[in-house]
């Protein structure tokens, strides 16, 4: 049996997948169901850290909440609002919430406005029968 690289006069008990390089008991490390040495278990460590890192951060800007869901709280009201806020909660919850307090506070809005128009026709309908 050859020695452990680390440890001349040790038995190894493995051979590292990734150099190739003998491992004691003491040396092995398990990466799913493989065996490393120290150096390349902390290399693919760090290197995993790395790559979740960059994985996060270039997702990031591709989840980003795309400025036509503005349309649904502007022209369906609160419909469309609670729609904007279902589809993007999960990207973009702040995003998402405004969409939906922009969809409630555009009804009320629409619906002053309504309120003023037809106001202003029931005005005009008095006067003409005033006016006959
Ligand atoms: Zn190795
Ligand atoms: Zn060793």
């Amino acid at each position: 049996m050859a020695d452990c690289f680390y440890h001349p006069g040790r038995d190894a008990v493995g051979a590292c997948v990734s150099c190739g390089k003998m491992v004691c008991l003491e040396c092995r490390t398990i990466l799913s169901s493989k065996i490393y040495c120290q150096p390349c278990a902390d290399e693919i460590f760090s290197k995993g850290i790395a790559s979740a890192k960059e994985a996060a951060s270039t997702v990031k800007p591709a989840v980003g909440v795309s400025g036509v869901w503005w349309l649904l709280p502007i022209f369906l009201t609160w419909l469309g609002g609670l729609i904007a806020w279902l589809a993007n909660k999960d990207k973009d919850p702040r995003k998402a919430k405004s969409m939906l307090w922009w969809g409630i506070g555009l009804t009320f809005i629409y619906g002053a406005i309504y309120a003023l128009i037809l106001g202003v026709f029931m005005l005009l309908g008095y006067g003409l029968e005033l006016g006959l």
